[in-house]
């Protein structure tokens, strides 16, 4: 072959590849998500896809086929951790499809769902696996899955069941007006009281997760909320607010806008966990994963177009898309920020009372969590598929202990990042010195200056010991 020829040959090689693979869809990520009740993938697509799916034994694995696909990028590994999900494999198949291969530490019963494009128009295959133990767990309705349990980010309306006979929960939700303490005017900047909006999980016909003694999580998340609301209201400085005060059903994105609108400075979610395995225990706390908020903040502004001032008296509707995005990310990085100090102080005061199930905090698609404006973490108290922490979840005197240990870590988050014009931000901060610190860098953490410091604290020189307790004075 002259060599003009094999140019010309392989540049219609290829041209044709080229084409095929034009006609291709992408497979771009894949996240893995653990609910109470079932282990999640989720696979973003560029185009609507024809799959297979189907489960083989020795050692168990999900296979899943996706026609005429190919990989872009990795896939992500579930976490080490995860109860059902151990690795994740690819291969080409045929030439032009993409076999994905999981390998499942136990097998379950498969669901598989197609979300139609989202505003950033990716598309999305979600494949559920469920326990298999439980006859009932092994069919719940789809649109439980996907509109109500607060893992489950709500995309653009999936297909529903034909006959959903139990009443629309959005009607519900749309009844229901929030009752706010004060919901009208809060004096203006200063000596204000933090709010602390409490999300009890659940609620109505969505009871949440059951025990084996019959608890619904909708009753212990509303009675630990309910004590945590009361030891924040007798705090000086703090109001609680409650978002549902009741057993009615709320939806997700309602419950982050009653906290907006209660002008919330922190947002904390109640919910028990649950998992086939009964010995399975202890309390996580989870915040915002960063995964998933691209297409959500897209989303978030598509909704919002018309509201101004929402990120930091910033206004989004002159602004054109590129910059309203970074606008909101950054607002968003500071309220990630913001949730992860809330998050680990919670985390460390659960540690006190009692056996954690993850010991640093989580992160999750929540999108209960999912506000740029105000901070927001999700305590999963304990499993009540658990017998021992059902029964401890029942008892008054353990929801008055883990109310205590949530209000003390809340509690310290604002003692040590109380915003500007507060009532607790005005009376000074407490800081206890711990091993490794020094004046400068307490200084830094709450950007006042080291002579203040000193001057506050009758200090003669920058030393500190161990176990001291510092004043720390508001700048300014
Ligand atoms: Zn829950």
């Amino acid at each position: 072959m002259c060599s003009l020829i094999k140019v010309l040959f392989i540049s219609v090689l290829q041209l044709w590849a080229g084409s095929v693979l034009a006609q291709q869809v992408a497979v771009n990520s894949l996240q893995h998500q653990i609910a109470s009740d079932h282990s999640r993938l989720i696979f973003g697509l560029s185009a609507p896809i024809s799959h297979k799916v189907f489960q083989l034994d020795n050692p168990p694995r999900l296979v899943v086929d996706i026609s005429n696909a190919s990989l872009k990028g990795t896939l992500d590994q579930p976490p080490s951790n995860h109860p059902i999900f151990k690795k994740v494999r690819s291969a080409a198949r045929n030439d032009k499809d993409l076999r994905v291969v999981i390998d499942l530490k136990k097998n379950g019963i498969v669901k598989s769902l197609k979300v139609p494009a989202n505003q950033a128009g990716s598309y999305q295959l979600m494949i559920d696996l469920f326990p298999k133990q439980d006859t009932h767990a092994a069919k719940p309705p789809v649109t439980h899955s996907v509109s109500s349990h607060p893992l489950v980010p709500k995309l653009n309306p999936s297909p529903k069941p034909a006959k959903k006979p139990s009443p629309n929960p959005e009607a519900v939700a749309v009844a229901y007006k929030p009752v706010v303490k004060k919901p009208v005017k809060k004096e203006p900047q200063r000596n204000r009281d933090v709010v602390i909006a409490i999300d009890a999980g659940h609620g109505g016909q969505d009871p949440g997760a059951k025990g084996p003694h019959g608890t619904h999580e909708k009753d212990v998340t509303f009675a630990i909320a309910k004590k945590l609301a009361a030891l924040i209201d007798r705090k000086s400085g703090m109001r609680a607010v409650m978002v549902r005060q009741g057993d009615y059903f709320i939806d997700l994105k309602k419950r982050m806008k009653i906290a907006r609108e209660s002008k919330a400075d922190l947002f904390v979610s109640i919910h028990a966990d649950a998992y086939d395995n009964p010995s399975v225990k202890g309390a996580s706390v989870f915040t915002l994963s960063n995964k998933g908020a691209t297409t959500e903040m897209a989303r978030w502004l598509a909704n919002h177009e018309n509201s101004a001032d929402l990120v930091s008296g910033v206004s989004l509707v002159d602004k054109d898309d590129v910059l309203a995005s970074v606008l909101l990310d950054l607002s968003m990085t500071a309220t990630q920020e913001a949730s992860q100090n809330a998050a680990t102080k919670v985390l460390g005061s659960l540690k006190q009372i009692g056996h954690l199930h993850s010991r640093s905090v989580q992160k999750a698609g929540f999108l209960v969590l999912k506000s740029p404006d105000v901070p927001a973490i999700l305590v999963e108290t304990a499993f009540i598929s658990n017998p021992d922490e059902e029964s401890k979840l029942r008892s008054v005197a353990h929801q008055d202990k883990m109310a205590r240990a949530i209000f003390n870590g809340i509690d310290s988050y604002f003692q040590q990042s109380a915003p500007a014009g507060t009532y607790i931000a005005e009376q000074g901060r407490q800081h206890v010195i711990s091993s490794g610190e020094t004046l400068s860098g307490i200084a830094q953490q709450y950007g006042v200056s080291m002579q203040k410091i000193k001057t506050t604290n009758a200090m003669n020189d920058n030393q500190v010991r161990i176990g001291q307790v510092l004043s720390i004075p508001v700048d300014g």
